[in-house]
């Protein structure tokens, strides 16, 4: 069988621990027999990040401004504990953090539903794919204390000195005043990628925040949010059968409730990072996640949306048996494929990333699966496979 070709090449970001082992035998199983791999390697383990003082990072996400697209590995965001761990020269920054503030974008998260694996809610039927901003409000804040009696104001002061204030609160004791901020240019970015990705994946948007209290704040979301679709994506949208929808949040959260699933909600940064873990839990589990970053340009970059199961790792070093969960990061690979065969208009490729990804899900709905899912399935007898095990027998079905 003549291996399928590859016109360009996508980025290429590995990882640590766990994940850097599921990566190999990944590639040496399901990829490379089938596919002559034309990747732009870039070793993001800790050891290397550390060699090159976290240059190696920087690098690999302006590869992906040239290329594209990019595939990443989990990788470890060094704390105190991993400092004495690796011998780190410094306690380096999260890599996704970098990388997202190279390229500016959102990140949508989807579960991967099988059958056997049942969201507890029961009328989802599709999945619910979760945008979230990834800058300002509540995670760049700014707070304090009132000790007691005294007046908090907001105060502007342009560039010429002159200012403008609000009242905040007159105290008449304790109390406490936060102030946060977002940029238009933040947001218009976070609603072109919102649009762009409905587009790709032919998905109704919804957005909601709360602009009935916040009259100034959350209402200049809505307001960029709007202006950008009526000027640029609302023929856009009726040419593709889908639609955007505006409501509040409150709102939005009793219509996801009682929905079937199958549309993008797109969170501000707050909302997001509570209703991600509601909606992911809610499906099953994080290895069942597809992750994305994309960029306002048109950059890709696929991951999985769990950590380097250390855990794993370290009972693997040991010599000991593990059975972690590969399909998050098997779909990170067909998600950079499945984007590398549309934009090079590469039929056999995008066809090649398909075939993996149903092979993935009609090898655990035939009911061989890693433990986690083992613990959670419907099925009444699972056959439970080691790491490499269910990687082979995936294979096997492809
Ligand atoms: P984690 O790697 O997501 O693992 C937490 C626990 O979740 C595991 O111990 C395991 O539970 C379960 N789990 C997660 N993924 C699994 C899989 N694929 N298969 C089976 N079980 C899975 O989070 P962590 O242990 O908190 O973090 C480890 C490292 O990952 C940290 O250094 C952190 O900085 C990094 N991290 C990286 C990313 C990223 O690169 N995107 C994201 C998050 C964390 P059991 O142990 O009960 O089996
Ligand atoms: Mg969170």
């Amino acid at each position: 069988m003549d291996k399928i070709k590859m016109t360009n090449p996508i980025v290429e970001m590995d990882g640590d621990e766990m994940t850097r082992i599921l990566w190999k035998m990944i590639k040496e199983h399901l990829l490379e027999p089938f596919v002559e791999l034309n990747t732009e390697y870039y070793d993001l383990g800790l050891e290397h990040r550390n060699a090159t003082d976290d240059q190696v990072t920087v690098d690999s996400a302006n590869a992906v401004k040239k290329h594209k697209v990019a595939v990443k590995c989990a990788t470890i965001t060094p704390n105190a504990a991993r400092m004495t761990e690796y011998d780190l020269k410094e306690m380096w920054k999260s890599p996704n953090g970098t990388i997202r503030a190279i390229l500016d974008g959102t990140v949508f998260r989807a579960p991967i539903v099988v059958k056997g694996i049942e969201p507890c809610v029961r009328n989802w039927k599709k999945p619910i794919t979760i945008a979230r901003h990834a800058y300002g409000d509540v995670y760049k804040n700014t707070e304090m204390k009132i000790p007691g009696t005294g007046k908090a104001e907001l105060v502007f002061t342009d560039k010429d000195g002159r200012e403008s204030r609000e009242l905040i609160h007159e105290f008449d004791g304790a109390g406490i005043i936060q102030g946060m901020h977002n940029v238009d240019r933040s947001i218009e970015s976070f609603a072109r990628s919102c649009f762009n990705y409905a587009l790709d994946t032919k998905q109704d948007l919804w957005f909601a925040t709360k602009d009935t209290i916040s009259k100034k704040y959350d209402h200049t979301f809505k307001d960029i949010f709007q202006e950008i679709y009526d000027a640029e994506y609302e023929e856009k949208f009726k040419a593709a059968g889908i639609m955007y929808f505006y409501t509040l949040i409150d709102d939005a959260v009793a219509r996801v409730m009682k929905s079937e699933g199958g549309f993008i909600w797109a969170c501000k940064n707050y909302d997001g990072d509570v209703m991600s873990d509601m909606v992911s839990s809610a499906f099953g589990s994080l290895a069942m996640m597809t992750s994305v970053l994309v960029s306002p340009e048109g950059f890709y970059e696929y991951e999985a949306a769990h950590g380097t199961v250390q855990r794993h790792y370290y009972k693997h070093l040991k010599g000991e048996e593990t059975s972690t969960n590969s399909v998050a990061t098997i779909f990170a690979w067909t998600g950079a494929l499945q984007k590398r065969g549309e934009l090079d208009h590469n039929r056999e490729l995008m066809a090649f990333a398909d075939r993996l990804e149903k092979a993935t899900i009609a090898t655990i709905e035939e009911g061989k699966m890693t433990k986690d899912l083992a613990l959670i399935t419907t099925n009444p007898n699972p056959v439970v496979l080691n790491s490499e095990d269910f990687i082979k027998a995936i294979a096997e079905r492809l």
